[in-house]
């Protein structure tokens, strides 16, 4: 049964980069029928919180991505501790003692002689005596996974045939000197116990992949599916690490993004595949293939999300939006819906049309229209109008005026709304409460 899982640490909000990882671990598992795992990776008491525990689900019901079932590694220590015993078992486990002071010049002093800065295992050299001394005068120590200096490979979902020397990677730390386990290991006990068969992050973890892989192995685990997918960049192909912060999903959410926009761009971006507005999840879900993707940084601009957005708007019926139509407090609420959902980019550019129309648009007029609209005005009847009134009225003007096409219609239309683009006006000029244009 295909397992998927994703895997958050409640440290802050999740945003578009972690919504890739997500997005593309849901749809795998669903794609398949099969199971979709949310893991908080909750190891660190000090940087977890509740708090962003609750935005995490808030954030994936937002988005209609539903999880079959949910885990706290917090809640799964002691499966930590006996896989870490069954390593210290297999002699593949080694309790270190340096400061990262002397870690840092360790690996210092490696680099200025041109080698990697790979951890020297000298821990292993230390008798039964000398770590009982460390111990009581530095604490406890932390520990390390033994590689086996071989070749580590695996064929990649997105990066193809991967072989790492283990040689090159430091032992990873998988318990710090303060008993806290890290995500390393926890992770590997929970995807082997879960059952999960695929797992897709970003290729930023590229070489815990390949420590992860040999603790599968001695743990007895079958090794999943893995793949890394490309990390994601600005739209000038500028690290974006900095500005996730900005680009949470909550922050896209406050800014009117609808999540159907944010799932079909992020299921496409960086594939061989054009992104195309979908109507759900299981459309999405049909094309997908993690294969499709490539391998280069992937550029992603938060502009794009919102054509795609008021796409997805204007093809919605009036029930989509009835919250937003009836709190700005509408007549004709299936009127107005058919008169601006093609002229909206979020929701909240409803109100903005209520209010236009109840209360009337600022006129622009440009210098040299002033005195045509000031005719066009004294030539409009005073309503209620009807779908014919704006064809009608302008005609009138083209005849007392002379003036035709755009010359025409485009003063009016600024001299109504206060813009240049819109609904067509013979469907805006019946809903139109107050014309401060005229005067
Ligand atoms: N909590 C880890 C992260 O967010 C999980 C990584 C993983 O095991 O895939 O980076």
């Amino acid at each position: 049964m295909t397992t998927t899982r994703f895997a958050p640490s409640p440290t802050g909000y999740i945003h578009v980069g972690n919504l890739r990882t997500a997005l593309m671990n849901y749809l795998i598992a669903k794609k398949a029928g099969g199971t979709f795992i949310l893991r908080i990776d909750d190891t660190d008491p000090e940087r977890s919180k509740q708090e962003y525990v609750d935005a995490i689900h808030q954030d994936l019901e937002w988005l209609g991505l539903t999880w079959d079932r949910m885990e706290f590694q917090s809640k799964r220590l002691d499966r930590y501790h006996a896989a870490a015993d069954q390593l210290r078992d297999l002699g593949r486990f080694y309790e270190c003692f340096e400061t990262p002071t002397e870690l840092d010049l360790k690996r210092k002093k490696q680099l200025n002689m041109g080698k990697p800065p790979v951890y020297d295992r000298s821990a292993l050299a230390l008798s039964d005596e000398a770590k009982a001394e460390m111990r009581a005068e530095r604490g406890d120590g932390h520990w390390r996974f033994k590689l086996d200096q071989e070749r580590i490979n695996w064929v990649d979902g997105v990066l193809g045939d991967i072989s790492i020397d283990a040689a090159s990677v430091s032992d990873p730390v998988l318990i710090r000197g303060d008993g806290q386990f890290l995500y390393t290991l926890a992770s590997v006990v929970d995807d082997v116990e879960m059952g999960v068969t695929h797992v897709v992050r970003g290729s930023d973890h590229v070489t815990n992949t390949a420590t992860q892989i040999q603790m599968i192995q001695a743990l007895g685990g079958t090794v999943p599916k893995f793949a890394h997918h490309s990390l994601l960049t600005g739209p000038q192909g500028e690290s974006l690490s900095k500005r996730l912060g900005t680009l949470s999903l909550r922050d896209l959410r406050e800014a009117g993004v609808e999540p159907l926009a944010l799932l079909s761009h992020m299921a496409r971006l960086g594939a061989n595949q054009p992104i195309e507005l979908r109507d759900s999840l299981d459309e999405i879900a049909e094309g997908f293939d993690v294969d499709q993707f490539g391998t280069a940084p992937t550029k992603f601009d938060a502009q794009d999300l919102y054509p795609l957005t008021a796409r997805y708007l204007g093809a919605q019926p009036l029930a989509a939006v009835a919250d937003e139509v009836s709190s700005a407090g509408v007549a004709d609420a299936d009127a107005f819906w058919a008169v601006i959902r093609e002229n909206i980019t979020t929701r909240k550019d409803i109100a903005a049309w209520a209010d236009l129309f109840a209360n009337g648009a600022d006129p622009v007029i440009d210098d040299e229209d002033q005195a045509f609209v000031a005719e066009a005005m004294a030539l409009l009847p005073e309503g209620p109008f009807d779908g014919d009134s704006w064809g009608n009225w302008t005609k009138a003007v083209k005849e007392a005026t002379g003036r035709k096409g755009r010359g025409l219609f485009m003063p009016l239309r600024k001299a109504l709304t206060g813009m240049s683009h819109g609904p067509d006006m013979s469907a805006v000029l019946p809903m139109l409460q107050v014309i401060k244009a005229r005067g």
